[in-house]
């Protein structure tokens, strides 16, 4: 069979993403958010995924991965590394504290905001508010056309313009949409901000695109045509454009 590419395919191999899972830390679940939030990367044949949470656990094998980046140590982000990864995983000193005692073979760490590359994208670790005992990053990934800023666990980005700087794509926390899910228990702001607050970010830097992913009980157990149209005008209002994404998305970035 002839086969024929345009002289971008041959140029160019497009960075993909796949939404392996959708699912914040909550026990609803359902055949669009069934498994804890994940994100694989693809990428001239390499295959990287950033978190790996208890769903994962026993799961990692038909994955083919070539490396793990892990944004922070909670159930939903890192329980599935239990019994170890099958490729070197890379994660800020905060996250090993927490996962010592796991048995994986190749550590890597990772430096806030400095960018490394791993199979040939970029990865620089933004601290964000999220968690005190669990000090969380959002991961800033770039390939040579294009950046996204992935940051399923919230509530505030300290060095927000520069992590979202000429972004195309903000991929945000679910767990809640219009309804705070922040506390302030000591001096730092703890939980989930909700998706209104992070589409203005979004419109404050000028990203066009906001995909919603960690998606809790409210996008899990409810009428999701409901709230995709709601979450779309709250974009729309805001000059950006969104959707939720769900377990098996794929987006091919060009
Ligand atoms: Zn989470
Ligand atoms: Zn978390």
């Amino acid at each position: 069979m002839l086969m024929i590419f345009t002289l971008e395919r041959v140029w160019w191999i497009d960075m993909k993403l796949e939404f392996l899972g959708t699912r914040g830390n909550i026990d609803a679940r359902t055949r669009r958010h069934r498994m804890h939030s994940s994100l694989m990367v693809s990428y001239y044949g390499k295959h990287i995924m950033v978190d790996c949470g208890e769903d994962w656990l026993g799961n990692l094998s038909d994955l083919q991965l070539n490396a793990m980046l892990i944004t922070h140590a909670h159930p939903d982000h890192v329980w599935g590394l239990k019994k170890g990864a099958p490729c070197p995983v890379f994660a800020p000193q905060e996250v090993w504290e927490e996962i010592e005692d796991y048995p994986i073979q190749e550590t890597r760490r990772i430096e806030h905001r400095r960018a490394i590359e791993v199979e040939g994208i970029d990865f620089e670790a933004f601290p964000v508010d999220h968690s005190t005992l669990a000090p969380a990053v959002g991961y800033r990934i770039t390939d040579v056309r294009m950046t996204i800023l992935y940051v399923p666990d919230v509530v505030y980005i300290p060095d927000r313009d520069e992590a979202l700087q000429e972004a195309q794509i903000y991929v945000g926390d679910g767990a809640t949409i219009t309804r705070s899910m922040v506390t302030k228990p000591g001096d730092e702001l703890i939980g989930h901000t909700p998706v209104r607050t992070q589409l203005t970010w979004c419109q404050k830097e000028g990203v066009p695109k906001a995909i919603i992913t960690h998606c809790g009980s409210e996008i899990v157990k409810g009428d999701e045509r409901v709230l995709r149209s709601k979450i779309r005008e709250l974009a729309h209002e805001r000059g950006v454009e969104a959707e939720i994404a769900y377990d098996g998305m794929e987006v091919v970035l060009r």
